[in-house]
Order: structure tokens, then sequence, then C-alpha cells
């Protein structure tokens, strides 16, 4: 879990690979449920063979059957930058009491400010997906989904 992490320390010696880096982010973004990120589902199964625990998972509902990772239909999906950068900068958002401003972030992470900022939006906005899905609708003004 990110509460976990104390420190930068703890980020480069928890997280040490990229692999590292997804079932990392298995733990921090679904906890102990696993969401289809289609239609919502909590039942997915995982799919046989698959031998990471971070998946592929095949949704169970049957008009669905969508096979999807953590990161699907996430801004994490595709991205170019390491997860472990992602990881670092969830680090950032989630200790700094007050925010933090993307002009430090990317000196901190050594990305552009562009970036940083993207990538704080889309940390909170994941933030707030998760405030979503565990507290019900209601909780978050700006989220239509799952
Ligand atoms: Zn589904």
């Amino acid at each position: 879990m990110m509460t976990d992490l104390k420190s930068f320390r703890d980020v480069w010696t928890r997280v040490p690979t990229g692999s590292h880096a997804r079932r990392f982010l298995v733990n921090a973004i679904w906890g102990d449920d696993r969401f289809c990120p289609h239609r919502g589902s909590l039942n997915p199964r995982r799919l046989r063979g698959a031998s990471v625990r971070a998946g592929p998972y095949q949704c169970a509902e049957k008009e669905c059957r969508s096979q999807f990772t953590v990161t699907t239909k996430t801004p994490l999906h595709a991205t170019k930058l390491d997860l472990r950068i992602w990881i670092a900068a969830m680090f950032l958002v989630l200790t700094s009491s007050n925010g933090i401003s993307s002009v430090v972030m990317a000196r901190v992470l050594g990305v552009t400010q562009k970036t940083a900022w993207k990538l704080g939006h889309a940390i909170r906005e994941m933030i707030d997906v998760r405030r979503w899905r565990t507290r019900g609708p209601g909780s978050s003004s700006t989220l239509s989904r799952p």
C-alpha cells in the first residue's frame, strides 16, 4: 500500500523494477478488490495461465468478458514514463498535505513541468475514482464513472 512508503528510500527499495511497480500498483489502486474498468464489475477472475499477480484479469460478467490489468482505462495505461516515476509522484502527492506544485514535482522527479502537471492531475483523479468506488457516488462531484 502507498501508506507503507515513508520515504523515497522506501520507494526505491520496495519498487526496484518495473514489474515490482506493477504489483505495487495492484495493491495501491485496487487493494483487495478487482474492478473491471469497463462496467465496474467487482467479480472478475484472473486469466488462466497468467503468471504474474498483476493480471491480466477477465471480467466474469456475461455481457462484458473484457480483459484488463490494473492500468487499463487509467491514466497509467500506455504511459511512456517509468511506472516507478508514477509511484514516486503518487508518494509526493499523498505526502504533501498542502499539495505539491508541478514546478517542485518536476525538479524532484527529473521530468518536465508539463509532465509533472499531468502526473499530478492524473493522480488526483485516480484518488477520486478510488474514493468513488469505495464510498459510492456523491463523494465526488466530477466523475460519472465507472
Ligand atoms: Zn466487465
